[in-house]
């Protein structure tokens, strides 16, 4: 299309090239200061609650960055921080940081259930982060059932020897398996069930379809059958609404998260969010809690 819109377009098309490859450079040398100065880096946890009682089973890892003054997404910089490879470190500092604050919460009697990790595709295809995840919960003391590690489908699209390594390594020791924003990405199910993943998180795409669009929820429910007979629990994210709830809640599904809940909070939040207690009672209560 560029090729018929005339000069202007190409000198744009040029510029805006220009200007992500200059951000991109500035992130990734930001990135680094960072690295050294982890007061920028912080991270947040989302509960995740447990449909049929509304307590709060988990919560996912969430890394934030604070950039010179502003909130970075991290949609935005962890796609640069692969590219550069400093996703190995960054995940190191992830790791060490979430389980040093379980140990802490676990010492205070803080339920705070599992804590799930997310893992980039880098991380598990070019270190050893499975063993480094392993050695770092022998640090600390925690228990292999404490934690869970999710990825998206799209990881393992190529199956290199250090990949299968680090998946082994993760079932030797029942580490718990998420695959990340299912329904998205490329996996064959085939491969999903000799993985034997523990949980299937259903992108929030789909979920947002709940009540609009009847292919979404379709999927929706043929997602939660399949997990069923897999043995696998589900997760819902990014559940934002009553109705939501509600319709997730009657087809079974395991366990729920997102903003209708609890938005990602920092340790100190999440721990009064979990003495509080009455929130989800209120979100689930009516409908949706068995007894
Ligand atoms: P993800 O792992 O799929 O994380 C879920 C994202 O959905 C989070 O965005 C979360 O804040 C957001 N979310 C949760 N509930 C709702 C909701 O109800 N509505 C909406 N609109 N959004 C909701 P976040 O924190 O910006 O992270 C974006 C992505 O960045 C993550 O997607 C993950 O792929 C990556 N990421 C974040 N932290 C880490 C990390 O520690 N390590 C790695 N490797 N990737 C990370
Ligand atoms: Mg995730
Ligand atoms: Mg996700
Ligand atoms: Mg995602």
């Amino acid at each position: 299309r560029a090729k018929h819109s005339g000069k202007n377009t190409y000198r744009f098309f040029d510029d805006s090239m220009d200007e992500s490859m200059q951000r991109r450079v500035s992130i990734q040398r930001n990135l680094e200061q960072a690295l050294t100065d982890p007061e920028q880096l912080m991270l947040y946890y989302q509960p995740q609650i447990d449909s049929q009682t509304g307590a709060a089973y988990g919560a996912e890892v969430l890394l934030r960055w604070y950039r010179q003054g502003e909130w970075i997404s991290p949609a935005l910089f962890i796609p640069i921080a692969e590219d550069s490879g400093q996703i190995v470190e960054l995940g190191r500092w992830i790791i060490d940081t979430a389980l040093r604050q379980l140990a802490d919460w676990r010492s205070r009697h803080v339920q705070v259930g599992k804590l799930s990790i997310n893992l980039s595709a880098v991380q598990l295809s070019n270190s050893d982060v499975a063993l480094e995840l392993i050695t770092t919960m022998k640090r600390y003391g925690i228990p292999y059932n404490a934690v869970a590690v999710e990825f998206t489908e799209t990881t393992l699209m190529v199956r290199s020897a250090q990949l299968e390594r680090n998946l082994q390594t993760l079932r030797q020791h029942n580490i718990s398996i998420a695959i990340d924003d299912f329904g998205t990405g490329y996996c064959s199910l085939s491969y999903l069930r000799e993985l034997e993943a523990n949980y299937l998180k259903i992108d929030q795409s789909f979920i947002r379809g709940i009540g609009v669009n009847e292919s979404d929820e379709h999927i929706i429910s043929a997602t939660i059958a399949m997990a069923k007979g897999l043995r696998m629990k589900v997760i819902a994210e990014g559940v934002e609404t009553e109705n939501q709830i509600s319709y997730l809640t009657n087809l079974d599904c395991e366990y729920l998260q997102g903003f209708g809940f609890a938005r990602p909070m920092s340790a100190a939040n999440l721990e009064s969010w979990l003495a509080q207690d009455r929130h989800t009672q209120t979100l689930l209560g009516g409908h949706a809690v068995k007894t």
